[in-house]
């Protein structure tokens, strides 16, 4: 199937560059804006000096984001298709998929085909303004200028930043750290070990499958459950377990955690108790974003459940 049959325009329908800059400044002074009076094009509707044109009528003086289409368009999956495919596809990476589908980052890999994915026209995040949302609050939580949201021409912001509810907000290089939205668990004092994240329990030990699985959002930190000494950490071998830190602790238990998207320790490195470790991926062979957590006592492995607290937030 063709590029162009499984591309088409939506959400913001976009003119020539002068037709567009016209209806932004003409938005300028009569809020709000009629999104339907810029008149769409047919795809495929981006050549390379198009682009240029465009990315010099879009941006500051000092471009602080690559134009790579002229507007929001949707990507219909096609068989075989992955995130990686379609964000490489687009000139996108994957974060910004996540960012600009909700169901994406619930569970990135659940695509099949003739699932939507909104595809932006640069880099970064797409938002959804809810009532009480200001420009800055929105800014500070995406860690960028409230300038580059306000200056997006496809925004239509108005001049003194005022928003819609439900109004969709391309932000340039908006990036959201969900660390920082979801608590740490408990320390777990008076248990052999802590809860190496707050998640939820999707899959418990059984004899074929002696660990447990604990689902959270993509990227979430997951934190050493006890203290000690980093044995393990790259990417397993048998490619099962995806990135993996097995850490040995000084309390005769080893424990493991596995399908991480990113690690932040090296073996060798001694860690304590409840120091992030790494982020909540779902490499290897998972189906979702969530931690294989196993507990090996001498050697054996066992129930995690006997040497945690009963409640995460423990
Ligand atoms: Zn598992």
């Amino acid at each position: 199937m063709s590029k162009r049959s499984s591309v088409c325009q939506t959400l913001l329908p976009v003119g020539l560059a002068t037709a567009l800059m016209g209806v932004f400044l003409l938005a300028l002074l009569t809020l709000p804006v009629q999104a339907q009076a810029i008149p769409p094009l047919s795809p495929p509707y981006w050549d390379a000096d198009e682009l240029a044109e465009l990315q010099g009528e879009f941006g500051p003086a000092t471009p602080r984001w690559e134009l790579l289409r002229p507007a929001v368009i949707t990507y219909t999956v096609q068989p075989g298709d992955n995130d990686w495919a379609i964000a490489r596809r687009f000139g996108l990476d994957v974060d910004t998929l996540r960012f600009s589908n909700e169901w994406m980052r619930r569970n990135p890999d659940l695509i099949h085909p003739g699932q939507q994915v909104i595809i932006l026209p640069v880099k970064g995040a797409y938002y959804t303004v809810k009532a009480g949302d200001t420009l800055a609050e929105i800014a500070r939580r995406y860690g960028v200028p409230a300038a580059d949201i306000a200056e997006f021409p496809l925004n239509n912001v108005g001049p003194a930043g005022q928003l819609r509810v439900g109004q969709k907000l391309i932000i340039p290089n908006g990036r959201l750290d969900y660390a920082e939205r979801i608590p740490a668990p408990g320390p777990a004092r008076g248990y052999p070990l802590a809860w190496p994240l707050r998640g939820v329990v999707t899959q418990g030990y059984h004899s074929r499958h002696r660990a447990l699985d604990i689902a959270s959002v993509y990227g979430a930190r997951v934190y050493a459950s006890h203290s000690g000494r980093v044995a393990y950490a790259r990417f397993s071998p048998d490619g099962w377990l995806g990135f993996r830190v097995v850490i040995v602790h000084d309390n005769g238990l080893t424990t493991a955690y596995s399908h991480l998207s990113g690690i932040f320790v090296v073996e060798g490195q001694t860690v304590a108790r409840g120091q992030a470790i790494g982020q909540v991926g779902s490499t290897g062979n998972s189906t979702g974003p969530h931690v294989h957590f196993e507990v090996y006592d001498d050697g054996a492995r066992v129930n995690p459940l006997g040497y945690l607290p009963p409640s995460a937030s423990e």
